[in-house]
């Protein structure tokens, strides 16, 4: 059975000359890294976030969040009011009273995260040294760590990079062959990659996180990890430093992302090529079908990024490589280019790859060119949408299973419902930002 993307034209080029980076520094419009907690307590059954912060802090986790009913939520936050250096001691005794009540209260809470943010008296405070303190009080029923959220450090996918850093020293060490799957994905893309793992008869495959905190995987010289978001730089310094050796890919977004990271994968676990094919070949078929009626709205679309998720440059890659779109500007607030590698050889170079942000020069070059859509963050949607822009709030692409064959439409779907709802009201356009 031939594949549907022949796995000879895998290689393919996007561009032959790299592209030019415009590195800018100036006023962001991102949110910070607290955000993570949001998918990342979905993800860690088992995990507790207690947000060190402020009021400011509270409100952000818990509007971004909802309001839990049924459900006594994972995350909280200490709120640290303003103190002088003096009454650190005192913060630091409130700190573990907090931790106290909770983990009596919420014995199902294996793992703690204190999570630290951008108060300059959270800042005073040494988390480190706090989770230190209280891991030992509460070993071993409970596992204390800490890592930051501040938006001075962080932008909001960085949460989860930060979060997963600090996971990283309490892998158990392994010498065995092992692959580890590196980033949050919803349960269902998981299952869905776990049961194509199977099919290729690719064993010994962990996902990190994991579901539970009691099943962290092993890791050692002879594991080989590979992404599956491009946001974890931090992490994979952390998973190199303890021997594991990264596998670069292309990120498993649409049909040809899918494939390309799959093969990866496969090549480095020493999968037959004709058995690939034949696992690989009817999910890229069904996908490639899918795609077909959302390659219709999106065809030709000018789309311009703003730097917020991360995921900018692969989702750029996938709208314009298998949906038509055109690619404006590119903006990341990181450019990672070692994990992007294989990524940025498949743009074309006529577009321009913005890293950084001074949002009132992008908001220049946004009005002249004026595209079809925009991705950006929430703070910039409502009033780009009321000069009568098209926007995708990049915080969605994070909280939607967008991975995978089977979610290649759902993807797509998630920008073409936009222009789609605008064509139905007949909405005017006028000129942008005048
Ligand atoms: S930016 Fe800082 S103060 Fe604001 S919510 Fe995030 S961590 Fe808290």
């Amino acid at each position: 059975m031939n594949a549907v993307i022949p796995i000879q034209n895998l290689q393919a080029k996007g561009c032959d000359k790299p592209i030019e980076i415009l590195k800018e520094r100036g006023q962001r419009e991102v949110f910070c890294g607290l955000t993570g907690i949001i998918w990342m307590h979905r993800k860690i059954q088992d995990a507790f976030f207690l947000v060190v912060g402020s009021r400011t802090c509270a409100h952000l986790i818990q509007s971004a969040a909802g309001v839990m009913i049924f459900a006594e939520p994972r995350f909280a936050t200490a709120i640290i009011d303003d103190r002088d250096l003096a009454g650190l001691a005192d913060a630091n005794a409130e700190l573990d009273k907090v931790v106290q009540k909770l983990l009596s209260r919420r014995p199902d809470i294996k793992l703690l995260f204190l999570v630290g943010s951008c108060p300059s008296e959270v800042i005073k405070l040494d988390l480190h040294r706090a989770a230190g303190r209280l891991d030992k009080q509460f070993a071993p029923n409970v596992r204390i760590l800490n890592y930051s959220g501040s938006g001075i450090e962080t932008t909001f996918t960085q949460g989860e990079d930060a979060c997963l850093q600090a996971l990283v020293p309490e892998l158990p060490q392994t010498d065995q062959n092992s692959l580890m799957i590196v980033g949050c994905l919803p349960d269902i893309v998981e299952d869905q990659f776990a049961r194509v793992f199977k099919d290729l008869g690719i064993n010994n495959v962990s996902f990190f996180p994991p579901r539970n905190s009691k099943t962290l995987p092993a890791i050692g010289p002879n594991t080989q990890f590979i992404l599956a978001q491009p946001f974890l730089g931090d992490t994979t310094r952390s998973l190199e430093s303890r021997g594991a050796k990264l596998l670069v890919s292309q990120f498993p977004f649409g049909v040809e992302g899918t494939t390309m990271w799959l093969s990866t994968i496969a090549n480095a676990m020493g999968v037959n090529q004709d058995h690939f094919e034949k696992v690989i070949a009817p999910l890229q078929a069904r996908a490639e079908k899918s795609l077909i009626p959302l390659r219709e709205n999106l065809q030709n679309k000018k789309i311009f990024f703003f730097p917020d998720s991360q995921l900018e440059i692969p989702l750029a890659r996938f709208l314009q490589r298998e949906l038509g779109m055109q690619l404006t500007e590119v903006g990341t607030p990181y450019l990672h280019q070692q994990i992007l590698q294989k990524e940025l050889e498949l743009l074309p170079s006529d577009i321009t790859l913005s890293e950084g942000q001074d949002v009132e020069k992008q908001l220049d070059r946004l009005k002249e060119i004026n595209p079809d859509m925009v991705v950006c963050g929430l703070g910039l949607a409502n009033p780009l949408e009321a000069k009568g822009l098209t926007t995708k709030w990049a915080i969605e692409l994070v909280f939607s299973p967008i991975h995978g064959f089977d979610q290649a439409a759902d993807l797509a779907e998630l920008f073409a419902r936009p222009l789609r709802r605008k064509e139905k009201l007949k909405f005017h356009q006028e000129v942008i930002c005048n």
